[in-house]
Parts: C-alpha cells; sequence; structure tokens
C-alpha cells in the first residue's frame, strides 16, 4: 500500500497529522493509518495541530472542521501562509458552506463524515501522489481499466483505444493524474488550458460533457461534479 503513496523526502515513510477533537474517530484513524504504514501524529486541538504542523513535518494534514478552539477553515489558512503540505478538511455531510470554504482557504481536498478507512486512504494516496514530484506526471499512467501515455497520447479503456482530441487528452490525464481527489474548475483551467486562459470557462463544462461520453462505456470510471467547486474523477475497482 505505502508504495503508492511514496517515501518521504527524508526517505522516511510518510507522515500524517490527524487534527481531530473526537476521541474516538482520532484513536480509529491512527489505528488505521498505521496498520498502512503511514507515521501518525496527533492534534486535538487547534493550537496543538498548527504546533505539530509546524515542529512535526508531516507530509499531509487531515483537518477536522468543528475544532474546540478554532475553526478548522482558520487553521487551514494560517497553514496555506507558510506550507504548501496537502490539507484534507473533513467536514460534516452536506455542509457545502465548509466545503468550498475550505478550498477557497487553500484545502486541497475534503471527506465528509462518516467516511470509510478505504475511501480516506485513497484520497491521501491522491493526495500524497499529486505532492510528489517524482510522482506519475510523466510516463505511463494507470487508474483502473484506464491506460495513457503522454508521449505517444495513446490512451487505452478497458484495453481500447480510447480516440481524444488533444484537450481532451490533457483534461483527462490530469483528472486521472489526481484520481480520487478534487480538481478545481481554477486548477484544471490552469493546469490544462494554461495560465493565460482567458476564454469563458464554459469551455471547461462543455470538455467535460465531452469527455463522459467518451468515458460512458466504463462504469468503473465516474467523472463527478462536485458543486460550485470543480470535478472529480472516481476509480472503482471493476
Ligand atoms: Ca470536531
Amino acid at each position: 500500500m505505502r508504495s503508492e503513496g511514496g517515501e518521504g523526502a527524508d526517505g522516511l515513510l510518510p507522515a500524517i497529522l490527524i487534527i481531530e477533537d473526537e476521541e474516538n474517530i482520532r484513536f480509529s484513524l491512527s489505528a488505521g493509518l498505521r496498520r498502512e504504514g503511514y507515521r501518525v501524529l496527533v492534534a486535538a486541538t487547534a493550537e496543538e495541530g498548527l504546533h505539530l504542523a509546524r515542529t512535526g513535518d508531516p507530509d499531509l494534514i487531515l483537518l477536522d472542521v468543528m475544532l474546540p478552539d478554532a475553526s478548522g477553515l482558520e487553521v487551514c489558512r494560517l497553514l496555506r501562509r507558510e506550507s504548501r503540505v496537502p490539507i484534507i478538511m473533513v467536514t460534516a455531510r452536506d455542509h457545502e458552506s465548509d466545503i468550498i470554504g475550505g478550498l477557497e482557504m487553500g484545502a486541497d481536498d475534503y471527506v465528509t463524515k462518516p467516511f470509510s478507512l478505504g475511501v480516506l486512504l485513497a484520497r491521501i494516496r491522491a493526495n500524497l501522489r499529486r505532492e510528489d514530484p517524482d510522482g506519475v506526471e510523466i510516463g505511463v499512467l494507470r487508474v483502473g481499466p484506464l491506460v495513457m501515455d503522454p508521449e505517444t497520447r495513446a490512451a487505452r479503456l478497458h484495453d481500447r483505444p480510447l480516440d481524444l482530441t488533444p484537450r481532451l487528452f490533457a483534461l483527462l490525464y490530469y483528472l486521472a493524474n489526481n484520481a480520487g481527489a478534487v480538481c478545481t474548475r481554477e486548477r484544471i483551467l490552469n493546469e490544462v488550458w494554461g495560465y493565460d486562459y482567458l476564454g469563458e470557462t464554459r469551455t471547461l463544462d462543455v470538455h467535460i460533457h465531452w469527455l463522459r461520453e467518451k468515458l460512458a462505456d466504463s462504469p468503473a470510471l465516474i467523472l463527478e461534479t462536485v458543486r460550485g467547486v470543480g470535478y472529480r474523477l472516481l476509480v472503482e475497482d471493476r
């Protein structure tokens, strides 16, 4: 499992900082992550969490929105000023304003409670991979039934050729490279269309529509709309 997350820059296992005041969640999360081979740091308050984020050199932070001494959103804002460490917000289900607020404060992703450890582990791996400079950015990408080779621009789905325009290839490659994680509209436009993109963001919706048609035959790949935020490619094991 841990090989997918890669090792930290110092050669040690990736360290995850859990900032969560609910003791039972904190306990089961840390036990589950340790079983998967991660190093785990835990904090029960915003203050402890900020301290450990600054001193413990975590590779990723799981940050609860509702903390006793401060909002997780505020903690996220403070952390973003000083670090690019991936932050996954943990929020109650359907608190859409928390989700949007967290992403605006610079969080990379979110999970809603209650969540399964399997879902969380997939998000953690996706977000660690995204930050890994030696990651899968170049080279053949394999995500579920999808295989993409950026050198030849060839894509195969369920072992059949997938015919994509260069832009659709770039869009799918970006989403697949971040599979399981939320990609904001802004980030997609920057990464796929470039920082100088001045066209309408409606262009993105149209390309997503075309991409969904291309993926329609594969139930294992779900291109999900995250309302008000962006898109996420979900990959099921089948
Ligand atoms: Ca809480």
